[in-house]
């Protein structure tokens, strides 16, 4: 019997001290950007795009998008992949549902991305807040859709989804982050298997949405480990995925281990596609929220 040659694997992985060509940016400041940052500062909101020193912040806030980081500054996990500080957060603010409102109409945004800390800290983990942040908004815009990234809801992850039920997003996401052999040391206080539970149960609960995750290459997970993650995913019924480069955001995170060339994060796009996944964002400076409002990302 004829045997088909085995499709070659892309060799991806080079360690290098400086970043690759492919991964510098410019942060151009044109007068969308500027009005994006006015209209943020203004409002006094919060951004995961600042906050975790995003290296897609100059595109992103140039086309007039930007990421609500809600709940606070403070987060009660001490991830050592992000640049989010950790620590005691403040009670959620009750004027933040009309200051996303009034950035939504500012902006004249009709896609809108919020995601939060970590806030273990309450009982239901700010599912109520993310609620009313929801509804607030729908109210004076009644025709945004919405993406919400969230926590992995530790303690009370039926409940946030209950809650959740009331303000039904249009996408539901959480983030995988990375593959579990890692998660010890770049998020200690994560758990893959609750990670995954709810998807699962956002999947099962939340009627027509769609759910999405995201994962880091460069930490140093292996090929096998990061294609198990994508059968995970799919198996608890998640249609989205984003494949990025993990870039140190701050000088007390984890050190890249590998820069993913270009090529094998197509190589990674045509696996996940393979998989079933119908929205896939595979490229280096690929993020959860980078052209979410795409239907066929980039
Ligand atoms: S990719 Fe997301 S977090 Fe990064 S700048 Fe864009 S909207 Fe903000």
């Amino acid at each position: 019997m004829n045997q088909q040659p085995e499709k070659e694997i892309p060799v991806t992985r080079k360690r290098r001290a400086k970043l690759p060509p492919w991964l510098k940016t410019i942060l151009p400041a044109d007068n969308t950007f500027s009005h994006t940052e006015k209209v943020l500062t203004d409002l006094g909101l919060e951004t995961i795009c600042s906050s975790a020193n995003c290296p897609n912040r100059g595109q992103c806030w140039s086309r007039g998008t930007a990421t609500v980081l809600i709940l606070g500054r403070i987060c009660t996990r001490n991830c050592k992949f992000c640049s989010v500080n950790a620590g005691r957060p403040q009670p959620p603010d009750e004027t933040e549902p009309a200051r996303l409102a009034q950035m939504a109409m500012q902006l004249k945004l009709k896609y809108m991305v919020i995601t939060s800390v970590n806030r273990d800290d309450l009982p239901d983990g700010g599912a109520a807040h993310f609620r009313d942040c929801i509804n607030e908004v729908r109210r004076q815009c009644p025709d945004m859709k919405f993406e919400i990234l969230t926590p992995d809801f530790r303690n009370c992850q039926e409940k946030a989804i209950e809650i959740l039920r009331e303000c039904l997003p249009f996408v539901f996401a959480h983030n995988v982050e990375t593959v579990p052999s890692l998660y010890k040391k770049a998020r200690a206080g994560g758990n893959y298997l609750r990670s995954l539970n709810l998807l699962k149960m956002a999947r099962d609960k939340l009627g027509d949405i769609q759910t999405k995750s995201s994962i880091m290459l460069g930490l140093g997970e292996q090929d096998n480990e990061v294609e198990q993650v994508l059968r995970d995913l799919r198996a608890a019924g998640c249609e989205r995925i984003t494949i990025g480069q993990y870039l140190k955001p701050s000088k007390n995170s984890l050190e890249v281990v590998e820069y993913i060339t270009p090529e094998k994060f197509e190589w990674w796009k045509q696996k996940a596609a393979e998989l079933g996944f119908s929205w896939i964002m595979s490229s280096p400076f690929a993020r959860s929220s980078f052209f979410a409002e795409q239907e066929n990302p980039l």
